[in-house]
């Protein structure tokens, strides 16, 4: 008797990122692309991360939908924005995850939950393990643990208030002070 083994696809490491306070300045509620401002640095770091193999993914919530503050299409405008102030650093995001919905809603995607993590590695063929997560809140923090993905917090954004709250935690946390800084995490 014969086994023919099927060869298992190689599985992709992947940037998670959070998007307000990480990939673009933090605005409360941001609606409209003009006011879309790009970290320093932040688009040669990402171009770094993609030419070193990683899928970038923004996760994130954008309950300002679900209160009723903007709607899908304005957010996407904002997100095509986003994609092409970064396609002049020659970056492209693989995918983008997004929460509509309220906090009272109780929907199974919004971080922390690690919904959005496992239906994108399901999506892509993530190994989670070999992933980082890079955000500023709470809620990308404890999503990354929960997905069992490596955890890493920028000082951008709500990142000062986030640092205060890492004792809590027992996972190891990579802190860096902005998305310029976290290609250190990249081995060479
Ligand atoms: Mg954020
Ligand atoms: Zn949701």
């Amino acid at each position: 008797m014969t086994t023919t083994f099927t060869p298992y696809k190689q599985l992709q490491k992947a940037l998670f990122l959070d998007r307000d306070g990480v990939v673009i300045k933090y605005v409360p509620y941001l609606s409209k692309p003009e006011q879309v401002e790009l970290p320093l640095g932040a688009g040669e770091a990402l171009k770094y991360w993609q030419n070193a193999g990683y899928l970038l993914i923004l996760v994130t919530n954008q309950s300002g939908i679900g209160r009723g503050y903007y709607c899908l299409d304005e957010v996407e405008r904002v997100h095509r924005h986003i994609c092409d102030e970064y396609g002049k650093f020659g970056v492209t995001f693989d995918d983008i995850f997004i929460c509509p919905h309220h906090p009272q809603d109780n929907c199974l995607c919004r971080k922390p939950s690690p919904q959005m993590l496992i239906n994108a590695s399901q999506k892509h063929q993530i190994s989670l393990s070999q992933s980082f997560f890079i955000g500023d809140a709470p809620s990308d923090v404890e999503c990354a643990i929960k997905a069992e993905c490596q955890p890493v917090l920028v000082l951008t954004g709500r990142g000062q208030e986030t640092l205060r709250k890492l004792s809590e935690y027992s996972t190891r946390i990579e802190v860096f002070e902005g998305l310029r800084d976290t290609v250190k995490l990249i081995k060479s």
